[in-house]
């Protein structure tokens, strides 16, 4: 009897639970991935990412090889058609299970209890987070609050420290596997490792040489101090449990105390669980609402122009151009400007988050619908944990805070390149560049006013 493993956002060999139990239990041994194009075309994925989704496939059909197993990347249609795509594959392979990493988003949900319902051999498996997505509260209840969440999880890694699977072994020779063909437009993401050993070389560089100062350089856009690996994770070429083994690896101890930089870090892989953990238990976060029911009354105005100026990074404000500069010509950008641009769209421009949110999805390389919702909803004060909505940044300060020398806004805004440090975080109208689009301070207290209006 042959076992397939369902490959979704999980595609690597190494650390997978649900290829290491089919390659434990069963001779015979099939990878699958059902690839949708047109429900790419709808959600409409980057360039740049569908290139590195594609790199990634053909990085997994190499390795699946080197174990004898064939990867098969067939059309999957539309969502809701992978029940009827996953039993006739299962019919003509003689499939009895079908394994898969368990999925969060209510969509993935459904899917999955359709295909159980309709006979596929189903067998979900618990792979993709650190904290399993039951956790709950003293009350009982899910996290709404990061802290706490992050507190119960430190807690229980230290207890109980995820180990990594085994190197699956080989169920038959080597074979090739055929590349995947190209599926619509594509940008060139070579810069980004798809390998899975180039990703793990990346991680373990990080955790030896960067980790023990990322707390206090992180924020530092011009500084390449974080660790890049969003895109990886994004696509589940890595595991967040191969992230916790090697920082433990290379920083021991530290990493259990929240103020090294170790520390640090793995606060930021818990907020990447802290989102999906709100996706799960909150699903109308996913279908497109706020999580604070009362912002959802706020009337955006949505002036079209001032979202095109914020989109091609001409508003005036340097820190912001520069961020959404990055974002158009690398399709990745720096948290802390991600949160920039964010609170600008919303708070000083007065455009509905979800605007952004879809910008952001439609452009990142490492669009990753749960950390992105909650990023988004963190900076427009609509969400958990969200930042209150009288704290509103001051994009002018953010530039010369994080940006004091204006050496990452040079490199993003060349006509600013003659500037000296004072004058390039607030320059007059020059050249093709224009004057602010707003006055901060006015429509700072605007949106005092749109937030107060419906929240009393
Ligand atoms: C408005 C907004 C939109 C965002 N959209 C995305 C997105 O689509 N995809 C995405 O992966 N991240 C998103 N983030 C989170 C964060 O900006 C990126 O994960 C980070 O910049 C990636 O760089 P890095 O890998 O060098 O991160 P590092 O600083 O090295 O952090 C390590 C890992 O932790 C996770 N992480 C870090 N910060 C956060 C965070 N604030 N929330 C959730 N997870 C985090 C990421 O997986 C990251 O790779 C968004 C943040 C904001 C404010």
């Amino acid at each position: 009897m042959t076992a397939v493993v369902w490959f979704r956002n999980d595609l690597r060999s190494l650390d997978h639970r649900a290829l290491s139990a089919a390659c434990a239990k069963h001779q015979n041994v099939r990878g699958l991935y059902l690839l949708s194009p047109k429900q790419l075309d709808e959600h409409i994925i980057a360039p740049i990412r569908r290139h590195y989704l594609r790199r990634a496939l053909d990085e997994l059909g190499r390795q699946l090889g080197d174990l004898g197993i064939v990867l098969d990347i067939i059309d999957g249609g539309h969502f809701a058609d992978a029940t009827k795509h996953l039993g006739n594959y299962c019919r003509d392979h003689q499939i009895d299970t079908v394994y898969a990493h368990r999925e969060w988003l209510l969509d993935e949900i459904h899917r999955d209890a359709a295909c159980i319902e309709a006979g596929v051999p189903l067998t979900l498996i618990d792979d993709s987070l650190l904290s399993p997505l039951e956790i709950a509260t003293g009350d009982g209840g899910p996290y709404k609050v990061f802290t706490p969440f992050s507190r119960r999880c430190r807690t229980q890694l230290m207890a109980n420290f995820p180990v990594c699977s085994r190197r699956p072994k080989a169920v038959a020779d080597k074979i090739d596997n055929a590349p995947c063909p190209p599926f619509g437009q594509e940008r060139d993401a070579s810069a980004w490792p798809a390998n899975q050993d180039d990703v793990l070389e990346q991680l373990r560089g990080f955790c030896a040489e960067r980790a023990h100062d990322y707390r206090e350089y992180r924020d530092i856009p011009d500084l390449d101090n974080t660790s890049r690996l969003s895109t990886a994770l994004s696509l589940g070429l890595l595991s967040p449990r191969q992230c916790l083994a090697r920082l433990q690896q290379e920083c021991g101890d530290a990493i259990w105390d929240a103020s090294s930089g170790a520390g640090t870090w793995l606060n930021e892989l818990l907020w990447r669980e802290f989102y999906r953990h709100v996706a799960y238990h909150f699903p109308r976060v996913v279908r497109g609402r706020a999580f604070q029911a009362y912002t959802e009354q706020i009337p955006w105005p949505n002036d079209a122009a001032l979202f095109d100026a914020w989109r091609e990074g001409r508003t005036g404000y340097p820190i912001v151009d520069a961020g959404m500069r990055q974002l158009r010509d690398t399709g990745w950008m720096h948290n802390r400007l991600r949160m920039i641009t964010a609170s600008f769209l919303c708070k000083d421009l007065h455009i509905d988050w979800r605007w952004g949110e879809r910008h952001f999805m439609e452009s990142l390389i490492d669009a990753d619908f749960c950390s992105n919702n909650g990023g988004w909803q963190w900076a427009a004060s609509t969400g958990t944990d969200a930042a209150p909505y009288f704290r509103i940044f001051n994009p002018t300060t953010q530039g010369k805070r994080f940006d004091p020398n204006g050496d990452f806004i040079k490199h993003y805004l060349p006509e600013l390149q003659d500037l000296t440090p004072k004058a390039i975080h607030q320059p007059k109208e020059q050249g093709n560049y224009p004057a602010p689009v707003v006055d901060h301070q006015k429509v700072r207290q605007i949106t005092l006013a749109l937030f107060k209006n419906v929240r009393d």
